[in-house]
């Protein structure tokens, strides 16, 4: 039986560490840690990430500016409000809840927020940045996913990783993150050939594909660390991850639990991000 990586403890245990840095930070300037978080519409799940987020803040003593803007925004507006936060001395981070409504250039936006203050590690000039492994905010769920793997002693220096999906969000800040850490990265889609093979050769096993319990045991190599990005829904609608866990767990040394795996290490990695920006000005 694997090791079943607790992301619910790591993610506790580091949001103590960060909320005695935000503490500290207080001490040094007198001012709270500002992260400005903007909603446009009224999809529901981006809601209760948004919740999500402005509670974990309070957590840690991170002061939360929340802005919640109408679906039919004009782009000019969004991009106006992005670029007044990007001013403003109080806020630290800018995240923009992604997805925004269809008729909003997202890129357009984002470009608002100055690489100092992109604590979500989706702006062109961070993924650069992490592209050239030059010292960056860098996006939450992939960074969480390193945390782990460093909280565990996993050892990724010359290690085969695979990494199954190419988001901009999840697949590709991985890869390079692996890649950076002096693994031996292969990324695989929708369109890789002998995906299974592939799979089986990894030392390191990351799938990020968004396909309920896709990654089955002929796809995991024996002793290898297996890491589920997935948040998806079983054939009775249960949340359940990527990965097949109950026939994967006995096959693998290390495997992440979907719930209470990658995910709680994400918004804790944006609260991480937070509080980094806001010493960097220090
Ligand atoms: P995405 O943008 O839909 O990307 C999915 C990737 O999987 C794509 O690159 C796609 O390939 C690849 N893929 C799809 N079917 C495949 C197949 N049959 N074989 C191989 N590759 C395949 O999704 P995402 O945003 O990266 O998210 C992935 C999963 O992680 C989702 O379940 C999402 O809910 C979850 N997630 C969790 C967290 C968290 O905090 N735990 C955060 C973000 C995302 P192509 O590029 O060729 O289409």
């Amino acid at each position: 039986m694997a090791v079943i990586i607790d992301g619910k403890k790591h993610s506790a245990e580091m949001r103590k560490t960060i909320a005695d840095r935000a503490a500290n930070y207080k001490s040094i300037t007198g001012k709270d840690i500002g992260l400005a978080v903007v909603l446009v519409g009224d999809d529901p799940a981006s809601a209760v990430y948004v919740r999500n987020k402005i509670k974990g803040c309070e957590e840690v003593g991170i002061k939360s500016f929340a802005y919640y803007l109408p679906a039919d925004s004009a782009q000019e507006q969004v991009e106006n409000l992005v670029g007044g936060l990007a001013e403003d001395d109080a806020v630290n981070g800018i995240l923009v809840q992604l997805p925004l409504p269809g008729h909003l250039d997202a890129k357009k936006i984002l470009s608002r927020i100055p690489k100092s203050k992109d604590v979500d590690g989706f702006c062109e000039e961070n993924i650069g940045s992490l592209c050239m492994n030059e010292d960056c905010l860098v996006a939450c769920t992939p960074n969480g996913i390193m945390k782990l793997l460093e909280r565990e002693n996993i050892p990724v220096k010359g290690k085969n990783a695979v990494v199954v999906g190419r988001s901009n969000i999840v697949g590709k800040p991985m890869a390079l993150l692996l890649l950076n850490a002096d693994a031996t990265v292969t990324i695989c889609h929708s369109k890789t050939r002998n995906l299974k093979e592939i799979c089986s050769r990894a030392d390191i096993l990351v799938a990020a594909i968004g396909k309920a319990k896709f990654i089955t045991a002929d796809y995991v190599k024996q002793g290898a660390v297996v890491i589920d990005v997935g948040m998806d829904r079983d054939e009775n609608g249960k949340l359940c991850g990527d990965v097949d866990f109950e026939a994967v767990k006995d096959k693998c040394s290390h495997i992440t639990p979907v719930p209470g795996g990658v995910g709680p290490m994400t918004i804790t990695m944006l609260l991480y991000n937070t509080v980094t920006a806001a010493e960097r000005c220090l």
